[in-house]
């Protein structure tokens, strides 16, 4: 089942999420919704805030042929450095932004199992789960754009980096 995706400037977007004390079916049920939503979407990531559900979970998989990531209660342990790249949302359509994130970050997180885990992600993979984390927070990537581009002035841009 596919869940509608909640849209800025929806005032649930900016809402702390709350921890997840227990594990039923209900939310095993909810993730796997979750991706559904995320692949018909064309998404990278989705954060249960975007579904209108305000828990600290989101559902990550930066290419087909990755393992679905689900994140339960994740942490941010430790960070390095530091780059800037185009990020989108599904709940911002039409609109891109320059976003500086950390490169290299070590979460630690619990799966449906409820087992925690941790988990060393750098460059792009790092980049989507530091997004997809801030929605847990309230925090959009407009939030933390150094520019916020179009699609038009985002092909452009993109055009320009390669012929640099
Ligand atoms: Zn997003």
């Amino acid at each position: 089942m596919n869940y509608p995706v909640v849209l800025h400037p929806d005032k649930l977007l900016k809402k702390q999420a709350k921890k997840v004390e227990a594990i039923t079916e209900e939310l095993i049920v909810m993730l796997d919704n979750m991706y559904e939503t995320m692949v018909a979407h064309d998404g990278v990531g989705l954060a249960a805030p975007q579904i209108g559900r305000s828990l600290r979970i989101a559902v990550i998989q930066a290419d087909e042929e990755d393992d679905i990531l689900e994140l339960i209660n994740p942490e941010i342990v430790s960070f390095e450095g530091e780059t800037i790249d185009v990020e989108a949302c599904l709940s911002i359509p039409g609109k891109y932004g320059l976003v500086p994130r950390h490169d290299r970050i070590v979460i630690r997180y619990f799966d449906r199992e409820g087992v925690e885990y941790e988990l060393e992600a750098d460059d792009y993979f790092s980049r989507i789960i530091q997004h997809e984390m801030d929605h847990l927070d309230g925090i959009l990537f407009i939030d933390k754009a150094t520019r916020l581009m179009s699609e038009e002035e985002m092909v452009q841009y993109m055009e320009e980096l390669e012929n640099d």
